[in-house]
């Protein structure tokens, strides 16, 4: 049994502001934001997301909802536009600020430094992290909760595309040394290979799988892969490629429901997909 533990956190929103940007690969910047609401942040899962609330493009306000004793509460007034993205990584600091990074995919074909090989269109939250710059100010709410990475497995397969790169680096930064990992990443082309470091590389046994080659590769690659009885698969990024994916390893591959975790973290067409809808709802979990 691959058990994942769960914490629970208290909900918080906090309003941060941008302290620096990297351009990490061509489609993908880091933002760095800071705050002295982070100070109690804390994301210890590898597949943990936080909702941020960005400005509306049209006034530039940012508007967010109202915590209170009972919940969330909308405001009357503005329009709320928030995204799911993962802490890719949190630095707290005793005796300096705090610091969030957050990877964000640039899909915007027009947007300053958009990915023009993914036609796919824009959206506000790719729009804003391919224009921001530091003293800007977003919400990030959350994590409600943890689920930490599984202690007992010997080994992991982790399926990713760029959105699911920044879990991806979570992964191999909280499985146990013990834990073997294969990983298949399903990304538009070469450009996104510096977004992980060699010694991240020496961490997995990657495999680099370009959608500019072709459709299909990711299917033939999870069919060729022999698993460990005790694996644990978790794969995550666009909802529609995923689902022949998950069908393969749940149905004809076997494996249980505890050593599998499919996630549509978007879907093509979608704008602000709820990543709970189930990726297939003719055969949901
Ligand atoms: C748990 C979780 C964690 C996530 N972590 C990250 C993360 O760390 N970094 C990250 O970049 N994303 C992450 N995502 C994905 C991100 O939330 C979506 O890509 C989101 O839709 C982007 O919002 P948007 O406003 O740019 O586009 P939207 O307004 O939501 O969509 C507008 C259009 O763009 C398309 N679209 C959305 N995303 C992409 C994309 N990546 N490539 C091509 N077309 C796209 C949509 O299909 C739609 O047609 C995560 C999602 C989940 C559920």
């Amino acid at each position: 049994m691959a058990t994942r533990d769960h914490l629970r956190h208290e909900m918080a929103i906090r309003l941060l502001t941008v302290s620096h940007i990297d351009q990490l690969t061509p489609s993908m910047v880091r933002v760095t934001l800071i705050g002295d609401a982070l100070e109690d942040f804390s994301a210890p899962g590898p597949t943990d997301h936080v909702k941020v609330f960005f400005p509306d493009p049209a006034t530039g306000e940012l508007t967010i909802p109202e915590l209170r004793a009972d919940g969330l509460h909308r405001p009357t007034d503005g329009v709320i536009i928030s995204r799911d993205y993962t802490p890719r990584q949190f630095r707290p600091a005793p005796f300096g600020a705090a610091e969030l990074d957050i990877d964000f995919v640039l899909h915007a074909p027009d947007a300053a430094h958009g990915n023009p090989k993914d036609p796919a269109g824009g959206g506000p939250a790719s729009a804003w992290a391919a224009a921001a710059h530091p003293g800007d100010e977003i919400a990030v709410a959350g994590p409600r909760g943890s689920h930490l990475a599984p202690r007992d497995v010997s080994e992991a397969v982790l399926i990713a595309d760029e959105t699911a790169l920044p879990a991806f680096t979570r992964w191999l930064d909280l499985l146990p040394a013990s834990t073997r990992i294969t990983a298949l990443l399903d990304v538009a082309d070469e450009e996104v290979e510096p977004y992980l470091t060699s010694e991240q590389l020496k961490r997995a046994s990657v495999e680099w799988l370009y959608r500019e080659d072709g459709p299909g590769q990711l299917d033939e690659a999870v069919r060729s892969l022999d698993f460990a009885p005790d694996v644990y698969v978790w794969a995550a990024g666009e909802a529609s490629s995923l689902v022949p994916v998950r069908r393969y390893l749940k149905h004809d591959a076997g494996l249980r429901p505890d050593q599998l975790d499919v996630q549509g973290y978007w879907k093509r067409g979608i704008v602000n997909r709820d990543h709970h809808e189930p990726i297939d709802p003719s055969d949901p979990d």
